[in-house]
């Protein structure tokens, strides 16, 4: 039976000879059909992932070196464009969309001997917090089905969670990679802002928006991130600065480092109370181990959420204007109706509610009368959050707080209640409104039997910080 532990273990089986590609891709297109109840997976590339699996066992020689990620199957969320294959943003208003070109992420997992499993279901336009406002039904957490899995990348935590797939790329605008996998207890990593291209990437804030990995170990996520970072000339927001060789740096001797946290993050009386509990204990445990944690003041916190809604749904009003029957997509039955009436009637009924809700928050926040109140606000609160953090990681390598404030909720649970979705994304938005990278990693179990995690953030760039320190604190959490 094909058992996966990390892309560098299944390698050495492969070069042994005690498995290949095709068994590796048969396993997974079995899992998949096993739990499909888990609703991960909108689109199942059976065929094309065999054939290429067969072709990568045939190329393998002994003795040569294997591609960073031959072999490795990846799953892709649905706003990933991958060419020639449907491409929905988890809505009815691309339901019959195909991708013309791929993702630079995309072609950069297949230059590295990447096998592209399927299309994992997400939160229409990744947007939501728990998979259910997804168009083609929620997608359910394999720890407990009657629980979600979080969002806006439920599919594909799922996916990672539940092995139907060994890596799987995610969005991240607000904690849409980070939350997840933290309701799902995997690994899930957003890069700093411009570490990836967003090329091919289905834009929903563009100055938020970064292509994030979900990975079983942080070894898995340290390789993918090598493969996918860097530059390319059809993002101009995209560094240009070197790709470490990250899955080697997490090789470094063991550091010691000066970590933060928010007083006001871990005192917030939303917090779950044995989340708070067991991320102070860990904190004792860290200091025991001779770093140094310190709190900070952080009276901005409150802030973070309003400003991050206000930015966002700006920015996806100005973005998902191209979706107006005409372009692309979904378009309403063309009878005895003028141009206007075409654009209403295609996007009222090609969108779901809660991205008709966002485009009409974005177009107020934008409207002649309230831009400065609202919007020119948020930016000034954007520019004090980032001038903050400049002055924190002057003396911090890295701050740690929860990733959610509470574990994942039962489907249903607050599915009416917006305002309180929003709010559990309170220690995510931060790192996009401010572009670091940020890490969720699976450390803990809550007495309720359901897995979270802690989330770490550097300072922009430094994902190489970002990524030993996990590796280190998965280990001294063991
Ligand atoms: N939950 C957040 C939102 O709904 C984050 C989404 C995301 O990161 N794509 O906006």
């Amino acid at each position: 039976m094909f058992r996966y532990s990390t892309i560098k273990d299944y390698h050495i089986a492969l070069q042994n000879g005690q498995t290949t590609c095709v068994e590796a891709v048969h396993s997974y297109i079995q899992a998949i059909h096993d739990r499909s109840s888990l609703n991960a997976f909108l689109e199942v590339y059976a065929a094309e992932a065999l054939q290429y699996a067969a072709l990568l066992d045939a190329q393998r020689t002994t003795g040569t070196q294997l591609a960073p990620l031959h072999g490795v199957v990846v799953g892709l969320k649905d706003v990933i464009s991958y060419k020639a294959h449907h491409l929905s943003a988890g809505s009815h208003i691309l339901e019959n969309f195909t991708a013309i070109y791929n993702a630079t992420a995309v072609d950069k997992l297949l230059a590295a001997g990447a096998i592209i499993i399927g299309r994992q279901n997400c939160d229409e336009f990744a947007m939501g917090s728990s998979n259910e406002n997804s168009a083609y039904g929620s997608v359910k957490n394999a720890v407990d089905e009657t629980r979600v899995p979080g969002g806006s990348s439920g599919g594909s935590a799922v996916s990672v969670q539940a092995g139907l797939c060994m890596v799987s790329l995610g969005s991240d605008t607000g904690g849409s990679v980070r939350q997840p996998a933290d309701f799902c207890g995997v690994v899930g990593l957003k890069p700093t802002y411009g570490r990836i291209s967003r090329y091919g990437l289905v834009a929903y804030a563009s100055s938020f928006d970064q292509i994030g990995i979900f990975a079983g170990s942080v070894d898995d996520a340290a390789l993918v991130l090598e493969v996918i970072a860097g530059t390319d000339d059809f993002d101009s927001t995209v560094s240009a600065k070197e790709v470490p060789a990250y899955s080697e740096e997490l090789a470094a001797a063991p550091k010691k480092y000066k970590l933060a946290y928010f007083k006001e993050a871990l005192e917030h009386p939303g917090l779950d109370p044995a989340i708070r509990q067991q991320t102070n204990y860990f904190i004792k445990k860290l200091t025991n181990a001779g770093h140094t944690v310190q709190s900070v003041d952080f009276e901005l916190l409150e802030y973070v959420v309003p400003t991050y809604y206000v930015l966002t749904t700006a920015e996806a009003s100005s973005n998902l204007s191209r979706f107006d029957g005409v372009k692309y997509g979904y378009r309403a039955p063309l009878t005895g109706i003028d141009l206007t009436e075409l654009y209403k009637a295609s996007r009222s009924q090609g969108f779901g509610k809660e991205v008709q809700r966002r485009i009409m928050l974005g177009t107020f926040v934008l409207s002649a009368g309230y831009f400065d109140a609202y919007f020119t606000k948020a930016q000034q609160v954007r520019r004090l959050l980032s001038d903050r953090t400049r002055a924190i990681f002057a003396e911090f390598d890295a701050i740690i707080s929860p990733t959610v404030p509470s574990t994942a909720f039962k489907l249903g649970e607050k599915s009416n209640d917006p305002v309180e979705m929003f709010l559990a994304d309170i220690y995510t938005v931060f790192a996009n409104l401010v572009g670091i990278p940020a890490i969720s990693i699976p450390l803990f179990q809550h007495p309720n039997g359901l897995p979270f995690g802690l989330q770490v953030m550097t300072s922009h760039f430094d994902e190489v910080s970002l990524l030993r320190l996990s590796k280190q604190l998965m280990d001294i959490s063991k």
